[in-house]
C-alpha cells in the first residue's frame, strides 16, 4: 500500500475520507469505501476533485476497473459536479443515483443553468471546472429501500427528500453508519468544541421542504446509526444528541420563516431578516456550545451558508403554505 495521500484520511471500516478542496479545507468531502479489494465512491466533489480521488484509490491499492460504483447523495454541483469526469476513469463503475437526479447527470445543462442563476458565471467556472455528462447505459437510478452489495458488503438506499427531491441516503450497516449528503445537516471542524460538534441543518435553494427533511431526518435515526458521514465535513458520532439537537434548530428556522412570512415585507427587506436572523440563530447555538471563535469569524466562515440558506428559506416562503407551530 503506497503511503497516505495528502488530502484523503483512512477512518475505519474500510472507509476513507478525502478533501475535495472545494471553497475551503474541510468543507466538502467525498468518501471512498473499500471492501474485499472492490470500491464505491460516495460523492464526487467537483470534477476538480477527482485527481485527490484517484490518488486515494491508488493509495489504498485498488484498480481502477476494481470500482463498482460511484453513488452521488444528490446532483447539487459540490457533490456530483465531477461524477463524469470520475465514471470516464472508472471502465467498470455504475453510477447510482436517485430517480430524480439522473436525467441531470445524463445531460448537465440544466444542473448548470441553475448553479449560474446561484453563483454567477465565473464563480461556476472557477469553483466546478468542467461538467462532463455521464453515459446513459451506465446510469442505475435507486429505489427507496433497494439495497446494493459491494463485494458482499450490503448498502441500502434510503430516498430522502427535504434538501432537494433528488436526494437519498445511504446505510451501511457494517459502520453502522449512514451516507447522508446534506439530509442530516452541515457541521464543520472549526465549530467543535470540548463539548461537542455543532450541526446546522441546510435550507438551501431550491427544493427545500421542512416537513419532509423533518421526516427524513427522523427515517435514518430510527434505525439507531452509530455514526454519520457527512459531505460537509466528515464523520460525527453522538447522532442521537444531534439528532434532537438538529429537529430543534429545524423547527427554530421555521420558526423564523414563519414571523418574517407575517411582516410582508418587500423581497430586498426579507432577505435582510432572513440573514440576520439565522446569524443570530447561529451565533446563539455556537455560544452555547461554547464556542470561543470571534462573532466575525464564525459569520466568515458561515457568510456562504447564511446567504444560500436566506435564499432557500425565500423560495420556501413563498411556495408554501404557512407551517403550524
Ligand atoms: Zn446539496
Amino acid at each position: 500500500m503506497a503511503s497516505c495521500p495528502e488530502h484523503a484520511t483512512p477512518i475505519g471500516h474500510g472507509i476513507w475520507v478525502i478533501d475535495t478542496g472545494y471553497q475551503r479545507p474541510m468543507f466538502d468531502a467525498a468518501y471512498l469505501m473499500v471492501e474485499q479489494g472492490r470500491a464505491a465512491f460516495i460523492d464526487t466533489g467537483t470534477s476538480l476533485a477527482v485527481p485527490r480521488l484517484l490518488e486515494t484509490l491508488d493509495a489504498a491499492g485498488v484498480a481502477r476497473d476494481a470500482v463498482d460504483w460511484v453513488i452521488p447523495t444528490h446532483v447539487h454541483l459540490d457533490h456530483a459536479g465531477g461524477a463524469g469526469t470520475l465514471m470516464a476513469e472508472l471502465p467498470t463503475a455504475k453510477l447510482l443515483v436517485h430517480p430524480r437526479g439522473a436525467r441531470h447527470l445524463i445531460n448537465p445543462n440544466v444542473l448548470l443553468g441553475s448553479a449560474r442563476a446561484v453563483y454567477g458565471d465565473e464563480e461556476v467556472r472557477r469553483a466546478y471546472g468542467t461538467v462532463v455528462p455521464v453515459d446513459a447505459g451506465r446510469v442505475i437510478e435507486s429505489a427507496d429501500g433497494m439495497v446494493i452489495v459491494l463485494a458482499g458488503r450490503p448498502l441500502t438506499l434510503l430516498d430522502t427528500p427535504g434538501h432537494a427531491r433528488h436526494h437519498h441516503c445511504l446505510w451501511d450497516e457494517r459502520s453502522q453508519g449512514f451516507f447522508t449528503g446534506d439530509t442530516f445537516g452541515l457541521s464543520y471542524r472549526e465549530f467543535d468544541t470540548p463539548h461537542g460538534v455543532w450541526l446546522l441543518p441546510t435550507t438551501t435553494p431550491t427544493q427545500f421542504d421542512p416537513i419532509a427533511l423533518h421526516a427524513s431526518i427522523g427515517r435514518m435515526l430510527a434505525q439507531q446509526p452509530q455514526r454519520m458521514y457527512l459531505t460537509h465535513y466528515g464523520c460525527i458520532g453522538d447522532i442521537a444528541k444531534l439528532g434532537r439537537d438538529l429537529f430543534d434548530q429545524l423547527d427554530a428556522v421555521v420558526a423564523l420563516g414563519e414571523r418574517i412570512r407575517l411582516q410582508q415585507l418587500a423581497p430586498d427587506e426579507r432577505h435582510t431578516a432572513l440573514t440576520n436572523g439565522l446569524s443570530a440563530l447561529y451565533l446563539q447555538r455556537l455560544e452555547r456550545l461554547g464556542s470561543t471563535l470571534t462573532r466575525e469569524h464564525a459569520l466568515g466562515l458561515l457568510a456562504m451558508d447564511i446567504e444560500l440558506n436566506a435564499q432557500g428559506m425565500a423560495g420556501w416562503l413563498d411556495t408554501a403554505s404557512p407551517v403550524k407551530p
